[in-house]
């Protein structure tokens, strides 16, 4: 986060992609939080209490490390930003803070918000906690039963769980459920949304709150190297994680840019989540962005074995710097990132995330290409914990439980 001037030229457009696809009644609300959003960023005192939480709280900076016996598996020089090591295991934390305080200094009373696989429904749960605002987390009826574990969570925080039936019983239905309710309680209520889709102000507003990953992440490699990176490598869900490193370098013309979406089964099986990777010009969750539809624009089902990146739409951000050449976007399969999964822990003795773990194959899968005094960053967006069993069950190991 910075105070300077946050706001796209046109507002909430990047390119042709962005901008507000929602019902006239949604409109009041989302004007009403871009304004206490610009009106915040320009106030010291929020950015002050912001990353005191984050350092108190959950822990942040998180350290940039020297991946010795990766870097020399791949032949460069590989830096791993450590957002596994954030309070709650991920880099949603960052978010949630940033939106819960702002829902504070709004005077909001209650917090509500979406969840696929939880993560973001847990970060936004902890906040709320953190904050004592009262919490209610929207969740497709097949994700309730899929993540047990965190909608036990959820409820340990003291959030209400609310589950919804929709048409997949999944993220998607969760999304339109939550604005819906938000329509007719926005007065009270702020609706806390976990990536850098959506309507405006949320991708900027979600980019400005990720931006310290890269931010700091650009103050480390300068100490630690005298100079910028060559590569910047993150895993693409919706693009918050990936947002937050990349934007503090969007000017450092030096410096490449690779988002990693989620192959799935691979892209001719038609069952994967890459959304610029195969996607088309759309409207989802009231943003213009790239997103997976059939010729009828009907949203396509998707799928990735890392719950978080199964996602039919992108951050309209994301499909700007791809279609401006900035950024480059590839994809990882099911069966690479579980390949990546187990190297990062046997090299380096960490479980990454299996959304990580799809930045950690790309990197894997480029070795060929870097020269060795070349160095790369990559963003290990969380930890594998909430992994373990599932990857056990995919790869025939010992069961967790
Ligand atoms: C949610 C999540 C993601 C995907 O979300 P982005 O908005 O694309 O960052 C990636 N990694 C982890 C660990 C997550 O929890």
């Amino acid at each position: 986060m910075s105070t300077q001037d946050a706001r796209p030229p046109r507002p909430g457009y990047f390119g042709r992609f962005g901008g507000r696809y929602v019902a006239a009644t949604l409109l009041n609300a989302l004007e009403e939080l871009a304004a206490a959003f610009y009106e915040a960023m320009a106030d010291p005192a929020f950015h002050e209490e912001y990353h005191a939480i984050l350092r108190d709280y959950a822990g942040r900076p998180s350290p940039l490390y020297l991946a010795r016996r990766l870097s020399e598996r791949v032949g460069c020089k590989v830096y791993l930003k450590r957002e596994d090591l954030n309070h709650t295991g991920a880099h949603k934390i960052n978010n949630t803070v940033g939106q819960g305080l702002l829902a504070r200094r709004m005077g909001k009373s209650r917090i509500i918000a979406e969840t696929g696989a939880g993560q973001h429904g847990v970060a936004t749960a902890t906040v709320a906690a953190l904050l004592g605002l009262p919490c209610q987390v929207f969740m497709g009826t097949e994700d309730v039963r899929r993540q047990k574990l965190n909608v036990y969570r959820m409820r340990l925080l003291g959030a209400e769980v609310v589950p919804v039936e929709g048409l997949q019983g999944t993220l998607k239905d969760a999304c339109d459920e939550a604005m819906r309710y938000w329509m007719g309680t926005y007065e009270e209520a702020l609706y806390i949304f976990g990536s850098v889709a959506g309507p405006h102000p949320y991708p900027t507003m979600v980019r400005e709150f990720q931006r310290v990953i890269g931010d700091e992440a650009r103050r480390q490699v300068l100490e630690r190297e005298g100079r910028l990176p060559d590569l910047l490598v993150a895993c693409v869900g919706g693009g918050s994680n990936a947002m937050g490193l990349f934007y503090p370098f969007l000017e450092d013309e030096g410096v490449a840019l690779i988002g990693v979406e989620a192959a799935g089964y691979g892209i001719d099986t038609g069952l994967h989540s890459a959304s610029i990777g195969a996607g088309s010009f759309g409207v989802l969750d009231g943003t213009a962005s790239l997103i997976l539809q059939d010729e009828d624009g009907q949203v396509l089902p998707v799928h990735s074995v890392a719950a978080g990146l199964d996602y039919p739409g992108v951050g309209p951000e994301h499909a700007f710097l791809h279609e401006s050449g900035r950024a480059r976007y590839a994809s990882v399969t099911d069966e690479e990132a579980l390949a990546a999964f187990r190297t990062l822990a046997e090299l380096e003795g960490m479980i990454p995330a299996l959304e990580s773990a799809h930045a950690v194959a790309q990197v894997l899968k480029m070795a060929d290409e870097l020269g060795e005094d070349e160095i790369v960053i990559i963003n290990i967006s969380g930890r594998g914990d909430k992994d373990c069993e599932e990857v056990a069950r995919l790869t025939g190991g010992e069961s967790t439980t």
